[in-house]
């Protein structure tokens, strides 16, 4: 039979693409298996460890994976016999309870003393005899410790157990002392469960494997469009929790900061909520003035905003109210500002706790003894008891320690033999005598300290006791006044000592050495307001004769060319948010006691020779870029540089409400936002110009330019 057509049989068989598909994921799983019995930590699994698993499956977990092991965790060994005693009390009792025998089950009962001491019994040699580590071990040996241990009353064995350990607390947001001793001792994973052995990062205070770091961890600095308006962005890292210990090296501070982040997601939530509503007020407020304004404009009051009526669609003044960069309604302010606050204070108790830590480690390395035989170097025991014998020398048991310890020549190599000795003995006194000096400077430095901090009190005195205000602002911060000559004597010394008669005794020279420093301060102010205006190289002398510039009186430096910025780092004005202060050199002086009062001295202030050479060195300048500015300011405001005052320039702002100032060609986009505050633009210029500076490649900012958005001046 012919057919109509030749058909071409169709196959119903499975395509050979799908079995390769098959055989790839049958590849996959199985990898996979494999993968995750050897404990290589792939993806994270909603596996609970806490509580449920016991410690022998935890050691045999802890036995695999990660990079690096911490020290500390490694400590759990501490308590050992006790933790034994737990175990086997638990398995006992685990069988028993299994076991049918009631004489059997008496015997054992009995046989385990530790399950069967009252609560309170067994507390009180928790309290004096475990380690954080120990406890930690203990709460999940069996259901009864876990109780026992991890209910929040009983915060108070952990707590004298961590003070034990050498570890500050940190129970700030509800963190409590068996949660820390999990955090820095634990070995499991925060958020799967998994084995986690390496340092914590304390300041997000989480313990997290491997694959939960890599996925939950994120640098705060870099984030993308992901969250939310780049505007809100700020904002979203200062409302974060922020952690300086950066996920490949925990034991070190970086300098960029990272956040968890299921954290960063719940604050974006609640930012971007925060924002609406503000979005919703202002526009609402708007829309209001906007209705009001227009009708002004229709009775002939023009204002500026309203000056065309005929663009009254919504797009228009959505858009010239849309927020910029950086900016925020009330409520997000407020929210931003007081979570700052509580993250802050969380964030310096973690500091304190990671400095506590990296300090253990160290002192645990310190003290590391062979690792073979777990015991100290032979040669050192020995170089020690040689040198405790010999008659000829002072030095003690507390003088073999810090480089003792770790000295390559003292620890490492053969048992000195007696005839070595009297050659060697000078090479290892040697080393003696450095740790002792070491040691010693290191008390003198420490003395010192505590002898500057004792003059706080007779600073204040001082200063107080100036008989106007102006010589109370005309006063030096006390960071300068331990430099004095007068006041090195009284702190310096090692046998100086801070009292009332060594105070009254160098009262006068302090006295005259302030004097020196207001004729300084003010000449230095000088030349640098001079150098500005008058095209005088700064290091050029002015003139040598200070008297020859009387005529620059206090009305000169209270003009508006006469402000000076203050060049204290970290110096923030916390009410105006602005990078710095910026005014006249009393106001300067004022800000600089109100805000920098606890300054401290550097190290290199107080140590080094050229801080003997007396030259007193001043904390504020007024770079050219700033004084340019001035002048353009002026110009702008229709001011007189030569006879205007700051206070004329806020006059000028507060009489148009609208006005604003805009430094268009500044270096980096956000500090072209336009300002309310004239002093903030001026002080993102000093701050512009430091970084340029201070740079890799140090360099010049451009001329800065100017321009003022005003309401056009009243045509009458
Ligand atoms: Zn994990
Ligand atoms: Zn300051």
């Amino acid at each position: 039979m012919p057919s109509l057509r030749e058909t071409k049989p169709v196959s119903y068989g499975v395509p050979d693409q799908f079995l390769e598909l098959e055989r790839d994921y049958k590849r996959q799983a199985k990898a996979a298996k494999t993968k995750g019995k050897s404990g290589a930590g792939g993806q994270c699994g909603a596996q609970k460890a806490k509580g449920s698993s016991s410690a022998a499956e935890q050691d045999e977990k802890s036995g695999v994976d990660e990079d690096e092991v911490d020290q500390l965790a490694s400590d759990y060994d501490l308590d050992d016999e006790l933790l034994k005693l737990a175990e086997n009390g638990a398995r006992k009792k685990r069988s028993a309870a299994r076991g049918s025998g009631k004489g059997e089950k008496g015997e054992r009962a009995r046989k385990d003393r530790l399950s069967a001491l009252p609560d309170e019994i067994l507390l009180q040699i928790l309290n004096c005899t475990s380690s954080p580590a120990s406890l930690l071990s203990l709460s999940i040996v069996s259901r009864r410790f876990h109780k026992l241990l991890t209910s929040p009353e009983r915060d108070d064995v952990w707590e004298e157990a961590r003070a034990r350990a050498g570890l500050p607390g940190m129970t700030g947001g509800g963190f409590t002392e068996s949660q820390l001793a999990e955090l820095v001792y634990g070995t499991i994973c925060f958020t799967c469960g998994k084995t986690a052995l390496r340092m914590p990062d304390v300041f997000l205070r989480k313990r997290l494997c491997k694959s939960c770091r890599e996925t939950h961890i994120v640098r705060l600095d870099t984030l993308d469009d992901s969250f939310g308006p780049k505007r809100l962005r700020q904002a979203l890292r200062d409302c974060t929790l922020q952690s300086r210990q950066s996920p490949s090296q925990p034991k070190k501070l970086s300098k960029t900061h990272y956040g968890f982040l299921p954290h960063v997601q719940q604050e974006l939530g609640r930012l971007l909520v925060l924002d609406q509503k503000d979005i919703n007020d202002q526009e609402a407020e708007y829309a209001a003035a906007f209705a009001k304004q227009h009708q002004l404009a229709l009775q002939g009051r023009g204002i500026a905003v309203a000056r065309s009526p005929t663009d009254s669609s919504r797009s228009a003044y959505v858009f010239d109210f849309g927020r910029k960069e950086d900016e925020f309604g009330p409520r997000v302010k407020a929210y931003v500002a007081k979570r700052r606050e509580k993250l802050a204070a969380l964030e310096k108790e973690s500091g304190a706790l990671f400095e506590a830590i990296i300090r253990l480690d160290k002192e645990k390395e310190q003290h590391r003894s062979d690792p073979e035989t777990g015991q100290p170097p032979a040669r050192r025991e020995d170089l020690e008891r040689r040198v405790l014998a010999d008659a000829e020398t002072d030095f003690q048991k507390s003088d073999l320690v810090e480089t003792w310890l770790t000295d390559r020549f003292v620890n490492l190599g053969s048992v000195v033999t007696d005839e070595e000795w009297p050659e060697l003995r000078p090479r290892v006194l040697k080393v003696l005598d450095s740790v002792r000096k070491k040691r010693q400077s290191l008390e003198l430095k420490l003395q010192q300290a505590a002898r500057r901090d004792a003059l706080k009190r007779y600073y204040e005195q001082l200063r107080q006791n100036q008989l106007s205000p102006a010589a109370r602002t005309f006063f030096p911060l006390f960071a300068d006044f331990l430099l004095f000559d007068s006041t090195r004597t009284l702190w310096e010394p090692k046998d100086a000592v801070v009292d009332e008669s060594a105070y009254n005794a160098a009262r006068d020279a302090m006295e005259d050495e302030i004097n020196e420093w207001r004729v300084d301060v003010r000449f230095y102010a000088l030349q640098q307001i001079l150098g500005c205006t008058l095209d005088i190289p700064q290091d050029e002398e002015l003139s040598s004769d200070q008297d020859a510039y009387d005529a620059y009186d206090d009305g000169f430096f209270d003009l508006l060319t006469s402000a000076l910025v203050c060049s204290i780092k970290p110096c923030v004005c916390s009410a105006e948010k602005r990078p710095t202060f910026f005014g006249s050199l009393p106001d300067l002086l004022d800000h600089q006691h109100e805000i920098h009062g606890d300054l401290k001295p550097s190290m290199t202030e107080l140590y080094t020779k050229k801080a003997l050479t007396k030259q007193p060195k001043f904390r504020f300048s007024l770079p050219l870029e700033v004084a340019n500015a001035v002048v353009a300011l002026c110009e702008l405001c229709e001011l007189d540089e030569e006879t205007a005052t700051p206070g004329d320039v806020d006059e000028f702002f507060e009489d148009d409400e609208t006005a604003r100032l805009q430094w268009y060609n500044a270096p980096r986009e956000t500090h072209k936002k336009k300002e309310r505050d004239w002093r903030v633009i001026m002080c993102r210029i000093k701050r512009d110009v430091d970084e340029a500076a201070s740079a890799r490649t140090p360099h010049l900012i451009a001329p800065p330019a100017l321009r003022l958005f005003a309401s056009r001046p009243d045509s009458e």
